[in-house]
Order: structure tokens, then sequence, then C-alpha cells
């Protein structure tokens, strides 16, 4: 089901966007970049602005690494095969995610094994109060898993103008995450190089989650959470097929994905709001479901979880 903004307006560069500033005056305003990862439940009061600052540029090099800024509306996966082609490594297993650049640093977005925040050099963004541009660096940026200083303490304080990366001359393939590897050989690949990692992510990608072009959905509604290592043997006497995965800092990552299954969610589908059928994580609108309908079901979803497995999980997605 449709929502409508007051107002929008798009911008191409910092100075077009202290000028859209100015005249917005102190009306709530919303960033917006690809919208991949928005559910808007509700008319928005006041200014979506789009961000559609444009480019790549290799900025630096050494004998290691290239340093590649981009800008903050330039699509993700779009800037993911200009680096493949160019043999730039380090963004492969990050193809075909959706959204734009501007918006990968905002959840340190992340799949199969990698992270944005082991290729992240730096970005320059605009703070909507101050009126100037900063330069942060990943300290700065605090990122955790799909976790960011920008949804906490600057949340709603700052519009990314472009990001650089640091890619890598020497390519290290990680392909022991998820199906990569059994894809690879389904691939027949006898040679491992970038491309043919970038392949069989797309691959994987393609067959198991929704294009949102035709199905309506923001990837995965829910975090994976993280819980302490004895918490997890207890919760594993109780359920003892419960996958787990042990993070470097001794805490255990859950499958969100497994436990939403568990409690029967999987396929499930009331009116035009559901549960994906092959990926339980990823609830989807399949034609005129509100906003608000898939936030209900988020919530019942939720609400199951916690109480089969007494965990909270907590929402992945932007809810406006
Ligand atoms: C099918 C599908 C699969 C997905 N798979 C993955 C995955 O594997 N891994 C993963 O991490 N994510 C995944 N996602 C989520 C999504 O792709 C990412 O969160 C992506 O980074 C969102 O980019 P976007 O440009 O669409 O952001 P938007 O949805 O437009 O915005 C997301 C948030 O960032 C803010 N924002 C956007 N741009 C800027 C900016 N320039 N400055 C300041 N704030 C900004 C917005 O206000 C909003 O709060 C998936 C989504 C879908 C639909």
């Amino acid at each position: 089901m449709d929502v409508a903004a007051r107002n929008f307006a798009a911008f191409s560069s910092a100075d077009e966007l202290a000028e859209l500033l100015s005249s917005v005056a102190r009306a709530p305003t919303l960033i917006l970049g690809g919208g991949s990862n928005i559910l808007l439940t509700k008319n928005y009061d006041g200014w979506v602005l789009k961000n559609n600052i444009k480019g790549i540029e290799l900025i630096k090099e050494n004998e290691h690494h290239l340093y590649v800024r981009a800008g903050a509306g330039e699509n993700w996966h779009q800037f993911v095969s200009y680096s493949i082609q160019r043999n730039w490594a380090g963004v492969e297993n990050l193809s075909l995610i959706p959204g734009n650049v501007g918006a990968s640093p905002m959840q340190n977005i992340g799949a199969y094994g990698v992270e944005v925040k082991e290729v992240f050099d730096e970005l320059d963004a605009f703070h909507l109060k101050d009126k100037k541009v900063y330069r942060l660096s990943v300290n700065d940026c605090k990122f955790g898993y799909r976790d960011s200083i920008f949804k906490n303490k600057y949340k709603g304080q700052f519009v990314i103008l472009n990001v650089t990366f640091r890619l890598n001359k020497i390519p290290r393939f990680n392909t022991s995450y998820g199906a990569i590897e059994e894809e690879l050989e389904n691939m027949g690949v006898k040679n491992l190089n970038i491309k043919v990692i970038s392949q069989a992510v797309i691959n994987i990608r393609s067959s198991k989650l929704p294009d949102p072009a035709k199905i309506g959905n923001a990837g995965s509604y829910f975090k994976n959470p993280q819980i302490s290592k004895s918490k997890f043997l207890s919760l594993k006497g109780k359920f003892p097929e419960l996958p787990g995965f042990e993070n470097a800092d001794g805490k255990v990552k859950l499958a969100a994905g497994w436990m939403v299954e568990q409690c029967g969610w999987k396929g499930f589908r009331k009116g035009d709001a559901g549960c994906h059928g092959k990926q339980a994580l990823v609830l989807v609108n399949y034609g005129n479901a509100s906003g608000r309908e898939i936030e209900e079901l988020a919530e019942k979803i939720l609400q199951s979880v916690k109480q089969k497995f007494g965990i909270q999980l907590e929402r992945e997605v932007n809810i406006v």
C-alpha cells in the first residue's frame, strides 16, 4: 500500500544539500538511499531527501592497496562490479546487496563472511545541524554487527556524502561461508578468482532471496542475536539442533532465521503480508500489505521467538 511524503527533493553534491536544508528549515528530514532497508508505516510529514551524489574515483594506491572513493548515491552492486572488472579485491562477497554506497556504513553491511568495515577507509559526512562536512575514520564509525555510530549516538545527525574503500591488489579469498564452495563446485570452477566468487554469491543470493523489484522486502527483518556461550549451551540443552557460530569475542551468534522457522512462520501468509518460503528472516509484501501490517506480523514473530526460546530479536530494518 502506498504512503506519501509531504515533500521530496534530490541532491547531487554537498553544496546542493546545504542549499536544500536552508529552505527546509526545521521540518523533519529523511535521508533516502536506495530505500531497500526502510519500512514505511505511514505518510511522512516532512522532507524526503534523496542522495544522488555520484562518482567513483581511485584516489591513491600503494604496493598492497587501492583507495577508491565512491559517491553515496552510487548503486552498491554497480560499485562492486566496477571494482571486480578492474580486479580490485575485497567486496566480491558483498555482491548483489541492494541499496547504495552511502548506506553501506550505516549498518556495516555484510554477507558471506565479509563486512564492509573490513574494506572501509574513511567517509565524508555532512552534519545537519553544524552544516559542516566531517571526515570519519573506521574508529570514529564504531562498526559492529549490522551496526555503526550512525544507528546510535549520531542517529539522524549526518548525511554520508562519499565513502573511501581500501581495496586489495592481492585478493584474500573467503569461500568458507554459506554455500560458496558448493556453488563454485557446481559452476565447475578450477581457478579461484574474485569474478567467480562474485558470480557464486550472485547465484546463491538469486536462488534464495526474493528480488525486491518483484516482491517487496527489505532483506533480513531481524538481526542474528548474539548471546554468551553459557546461555548458548543451556539453550542447546533444550534445543539440540540450535545453530550457533562463535565470534572472536567469545559470544555466540544465533541464526534468527532458524528460530523464526522453528516457530512455524516460514511460508506464512496473511493477506499480502508474509514470511518468505525460502528464507524465514525475510518478511515480504506480496502486493498490497501496508507497512503497519508487515510490522504487526513482525511483532507476532518477535513474541513467538521470545516465548519459545526466551530470546528477544532485534529489528534490522529501519521503521519510519
Ligand atoms: C533482498 C535484500 C537483501 C539484502 N541483503 C543484505 C545483506 O546480505 N547484508 C546486509 O547488510 N544488508 C542486506 N540488505 C539490506 C540493505 O541492502 C542494506 O541495508 C543497504 O545498505 C541499504 O541501502 P539503501 O541505499 O537502500 O538504504 P536505505 O534503505 O535508503 O536507507 C537505510 C537507512 O540508512 C539511511 N541512509 C541511507 N543513505 C544515507 C546517507 N547517504 N547518509 C545518511 N543516512 C543514510 C536511511 O535514512 C535509513 O535510515 C538486503 C536488502 C534486501 C531488500
